[in-house]
């Protein structure tokens, strides 16, 4: 088995376009070209892909949306804001810009909530009255969450076959086969840790891919669970013809479960630790993050100082890492999704 990138003949067989006239074929395309962006071998290559990309979403404009969810007027602008967080060099000048930016193009509603976060919950069916009752329980439960600051952090670090194996136990016989075509087929690749992207599921037509950051070749067993959780839930949705990417939070919402199925099939010492230290991420830790996100709009300038501060201010109670918000990509590249990790976490 081979994890040093994604085979290259699947990723080939991506490039080439689908021509049918349905919004189907347009987002298996779109599917195809992300993977194949991803992947980053065929850049020069995906030229016809992105044509026929461009005259499916022509004819397709006059159709009606397939989501309900009003999609954002400066979606456009917003998502082009965050993808210069991959663009090298990364400094903090560039990080500010980004979030004054962000905040710039996602200015704070009448309802004291940005645009952004009001589609995230309608398109993930989650009233405003649940995320306000959730918001509010969890800014309580952060006053008295003292222990937390000591609480060491639990990893489960295992070379990738072995990984593999504890993850494949946890499922039926139907999702194992599905595992080992992915891994078989050169789905599954690591890289080095820190990288600007971590862990990464996306889909194409060849199947879910997963891309896995490993230290020193070990990888972590929940990361693993949880991306293998995506794919799973991915490769479901496309057999029976669902192209369109779940909402976040249900996608989110498989992906923990999958965290928790493996924890709870396994014998490991310390899987009562492991156990809370996944309660803790995805509950204090994440909503402190979301507490940060919010927190950028009653900044008067976005400097890494009155970062820091806000920072400091937001996570006190949880005792997190200094200058943590420089690498927290999603606070980039995709504003308002971190909420929807609690979020999914409570739903499931
Ligand atoms: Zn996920």
């Amino acid at each position: 088995m081979a994890f040093n990138g994604w085979r290259k003949q699947v990723m080939q067989s991506l490039l080439t376009p689908k021509l049918g006239h349905d919004e189907s074929d347009l987002l298996i395309n779109h599917a195809n070209l992300t993977a194949l962006q991803l992947d980053g071998r065929f850049a020069t290559h995906t030229h016809a892909l992105q044509q026929q990309i461009d005259v499916q979403a022509g004819q397709l404009q006059t159709a009606p949306p397939a989501s309900d969810a009003a999609p954002h007027p400066n979606a456009h602008a917003i998502a082009s804001n965050g993808r210069r967080w991959l663009e090298a060099p990364l400094t903090d000048t560039k990080r500010c810009d980004i979030l004054a930016q962000r905040v710039a193009l996602d200015p704070m509603q009448k309802g004291n909530m940005p645009l952004t976060l009001m589609c995230r919950l309608a398109s993930c069916d989650i009233t405003q009255d649940t995320y306000n009752r959730l918001y509010q329980k969890n800014k309580q439960a952060s006053l008295c969450a003292v222990s937390l600051k000591h609480a060491a952090p639990a990893t489960w670090a295992l070379p990738i076959e072995q990984a593999l194996s504890i993850v494949s136990k946890a499922l039926n016989a139907h999702d194992k086969q599905r595992l080992n075509k992915l891994v078989d087929q050169g789905r599954l690749c690591l890289v080095a840790f820190n990288t600007m992207l971590g862990n990464v599921c996306v889909m194409s037509s060849a199947g879910a891919l997963i891309q896995l950051e490993h230290k020193l070749h070990a990888v972590d067993v929940i990361a693993l669970s949880h991306e293998v959780g995506h794919a799973l839930h991915m490769e479901h949705r496309w057999h029976q013809g669902q192209y369109w990417p779940a909402d976040v939070v249900t996608s989110e919402a498989q992906a923990i479960n999958m965290e928790r199925q493996v924890l709870s099939e396994t014998a490991h010492p310390k899987a009562a630790l492991l156990k809370q230290a996944q309660v803790t991420f995805y509950g204090p830790w994440h909503w402190a993050l979301h507490q940060f996100e919010l927190g950028l709009y009653a900044l008067s300038t976005i400097t890494p100082d009155q970062l820091d501060y806000l920072w400091h201010q937001c996570t006190h109670a949880f005792a997190a890492p200094k200058g943590g918000w420089r690498h927290v990509q999603h606070l980039y590249t995709s504003p308002f999704y971190l909420v929807c990790y609690p979020l999914a976490a409570g739903v499931t």
